[in-house]
Formats: C-alpha cells, sequence, structure tokens
C-alpha cells in the first residue's frame, strides 16, 4: 500500500545510490541507467562538480524571490544567451511550465502589435509538451486528455509530416507553430533538417513565431547545443529543461528581442523559478557541457551508439525492426512489446523507457563513455535473444 496517489506505472525497484552511468538498488544490484531520469541527469549521477557546486552553494543561499536582483540567474541567462540565437531567458521549474511560458509569449507578442486575433498555435499529432492544462491540450492525446476537458482551446492539430495539412491549417488566426525537434515521447522521431528549414520559410513567409520545444532533445543531447543547430536555423522561442539541471529541476523558455516585446514587467512570474540554488546548479550543468570537445564526445559516442544499434537490428531483423534518434537520444523499434522487453532488460540489469509507436528510448547520460556503450550492447544483446 502506497499513499502516493497512483498516477505512475511503477517497476517495483528503488535505488539508493547512483554513479556516472550506474544506478545502485536498496537490494544491492547494480543497473547500467540509458534512462538518466528521461534525459535529465545530463552528467550521470553525483557528478563531482554538480556535488560540490550545490554543497558550497546551499551553506550560501538557497532562495531569495525574484522581487530581487539574483547574480546566479543573471549569470545562466547570459551564458544562455551568449551561446544560442536567444536574446532573453525566463526560468521555470518544469518543461510544462518552459512550454507555458512559449505559449503565453507567442500570444502576447502578436496582443503586443495590434494583431490579438492571431492567438491560435498550430501542433502536431503525436507531440508531447508537458501535463498541465495547456501544454495537455497542445499536445492533444487522446490518452492525456481524457476526462481533462472542458479542452483548452487555442491550438490546431495536424498529422506528423504533413505539409499540405499544415499550409491548409494556417489562417489569420494562426500565430506560432509549436514542435519538438526531436518527438521524444512520442517515438524518438526526428525532424529533418529540410523540414526544420520549410518550417522556418513557412513561418517567416506567414508572419508566424517558431516554438521549437528542446525539453528533451536540447542541452547536447543529439550532439549540439540544440537539436536545431543541426539544420541551422533560428527558432523565436524555445522552451527547455530537463538536462540543463542535471537532476536539479529549472525551466526556463529562450526567446528573441522580437519575440520579447509582450512580456513586460508582471506578464509572468514563478515563486521558485531561477533561484539561487537552481541556478548555480544550471550554471555547473554549462560548465561541463559547454567545456571544449564535450559536444564533440556526445556526437562520436552517439554515432558509435548508433552504428553498434544498426548491427544488432541487422542480427535480430525479427525482433530490432527500427534504430531511430540523433547523439545519445535514441529509439528502438521492437516488433514484441516494448514494456515486455523492457522487462527483460531490467532483468539483465539495464534501464530503458518506453516511447510511443512501439519504441523503447534510450538516454544514457552525455559523459557515457564507449566502454559502457559496449556493455549496453552486450545487454541489448542478450535481451534480443530472448526474443528471437
Ligand atoms: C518532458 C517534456 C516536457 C514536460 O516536462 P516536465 O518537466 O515533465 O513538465 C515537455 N516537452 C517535452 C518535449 C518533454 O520531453
Amino acid at each position: 500500500m502506497s499513499a502516493v496517489l497512483g498516477t505512475y506505472n511503477r517497476r517495483d525497484v528503488s535505488f539508493s545510490k547512483g554513479k556516472g552511468c550506474y544506478l545502485y538498488s536498496t537490494t544491492g544490484d547494480k543497473y547500467l541507467d540509458f534512462v538518466s531520469g528521461i534525459a535529465v541527469n545530463s552528467l550521470g549521477h553525483c557528478h563531482k562538480h554538480l556535488v560540490e557546486t550545490i554543497q558550497k552553494q546551499a551553506e550560501k543561499l538557497w532562495h531569495v524571490s525574484n522581487a530581487f536582483i539574483i547574480p546566479e540567474q543573471e549569470k545562466l541567462a547570459q551564458r544562455l544567451v551568449d551561446n544560442t540565437f536567444a536574446d532573453y531567458v525566463v526560468f521555470m521549474n518544469s518543461g510544462a511550465e518552459a512550454t507555458e511560458a512559449s505559449i503565453k509569449i507567442a500570444r502576447k507578442y502578436f496582443y503586443e502589435i495590434g494583431q490579438p486575433e492571431k492567438n491560435r498555435i498550430i501542433t502536431f499529432t503525436g507531440a508531447f509538451h508537458g501535463r498541465t492544462l495547456a501544454s495537455l491540450f497542445a499536445a492533444n492525446n487522446p490518452e492525456h486528455i481524457k476526462g481533462f476537458g472542458p479542452k483548452v482551446d487555442g491550438f490546431d492539430q495536424v498529422p506528423f509530416a504533413d505539409h499540405d495539412a499544415l499550409k491548409k491549417a494556417i489562417n489569420k488566426h494562426t500565430a506560432a507553430i509549436m514542435v519538438e525537434t526531436v518527438f521524444g515521447e512520442g517515438g524518438v522521431k526526428v525532424l529533418p533538417k529540410e523540414c526544420l528549414i520549410g518550417l522556418k520559410k513557412l513561418c517567416e513567409e506567414k508572419d508566424l513565431l517558431l516554438i521549437l520545444d528542446e525539453v528533451q532533445c536540447g542541452i547536447g543531447r543529439t550532439g549540439k547545443f540544440f537539436a536545431f543547430d543541426w539544420a541551422g536555423i533560428e527558432p523565436d522561442i524555445v522552451p527547455i529543461a530537463k538536462g540543463i539541471g542535471g537532476g536539479f529541476p529549472i525551466g526556463a523558455c529562450l526567446v528573441n528581442k522580437k519575440a520579447s516585446i509582450g512580456m513586460k514587467a508582471g506578464t509572468h512570474g514563478s515563486t521558485f523559478g531561477g533561484n539561487p540554488l537552481a541556478m548555480s546548479v544550471g550554471n555547473a550543468v554549462l560548465d561541463i557541457i559547454l567545456e571544449k570537445g564535450f559536444l564533440e564526445h556526445v556526437q562520436e559516442v552517439g554515432n558509435y551508439f548508433e552504428e553498434e544499434l544498426k548491427k544488432l537490428q541487422v542480427k535480430y531483423p525479427s525482433v530490432i525492426l527500427e534504430v531511430r534518434g540523433k547523439g545519445l537520444l535514441r529509439g528502438i523499434k521492437l516488433k514484441e512489446d516494448n514494456a515486455k522487453f523492457l522487462d527483460h532488460l531490467f532483468k539483465n540489469k539495464m534501464l530503458g523507457v518506453k516511447a510511443a509507436e512501439n519504441v523503447i528510448r534510450l538516454l544514457p547520460p552525455l559523459i557515457v563513455t564507449k566502454k559502457e556503450i559496449d556493455k549496453a550492447i552486450i545487454i541489448l544483446e542478450k535481451t534480443a535473444k530472448e526474443f528471437k
């Protein structure tokens, strides 16, 4: 019996400590962690720099309120601006809040320039933007919205990769297009470079804002700081979360100057968002991710992982139907039920997580090495054999 509200399907295991790419259960077993708290533990478990940073900050100052200037917040915002398309950053505590902030910023922009009728956002079937009411109805996943009506209005959905439907959906009320650069929960689907370039062009032609949800695929996960960097484009608004905190809850919304103009004092806020403790951890994560060679490391190991997964696919074509993803955000589409495969993987001492379209997601910490990839491949092969 648990006093915790039963909103999760949980595996019957608990962990007492973590180190790098490994988790140790309370029963003494060691697991290779290719979930990373769903792309959160970007630097693995208990990274020395993060541990030292949080200990030091905990003795200095935790929280003050956004009624005051927070130097750690100024610093993290400036570093995000210096390294990306953005001109401003607003801090939240989670991915859903970051996507909600994006929606608000887009609507307020058109209000501010005297076109308040432009307030609808086009989104895509199979997307995931979070579990708050607006982010829920933005994605409009039938399983997630069931029973939570009335529907939050303001979103028009089009099927994934349907260019004609997208063009048809744009009308005089459209303010923005919002999409995950790589669908995470939705089955690890990478938006091709040409599509991103096309989306950007379309937004320019039709005077729309482009919101790219990088909550899961951003902060180095694909081997570039943002997944859209692979396409060489610049969106207007980008929600981030997961990886930027390395395990500490941080969300943020990055925005360019143009799209930011409606967001004056009093238009948005968060009690906890951007507090000194969170910001010191965010800065420590960036210390590592922005280090020379770090993203190249992610690319190299990510490519190696892909090659090895594709070899497995060739060896076990009746088990593995497809290898998807980019960098260290990988998906394997299976023939057998993905949950059952994950059960076997767990018995073999490795952790993965489900995604839609019968995919399992593998999201190792970005500090993973080829040695641990080799270990993962051995366990995946052992598991694949059990399904052959
Ligand atoms: C996880 C996720 C969210 C929601 O983040 P929470 O921190 O769970 O609120 C939003 N968008 C994407 C793409 C995500 O993967």
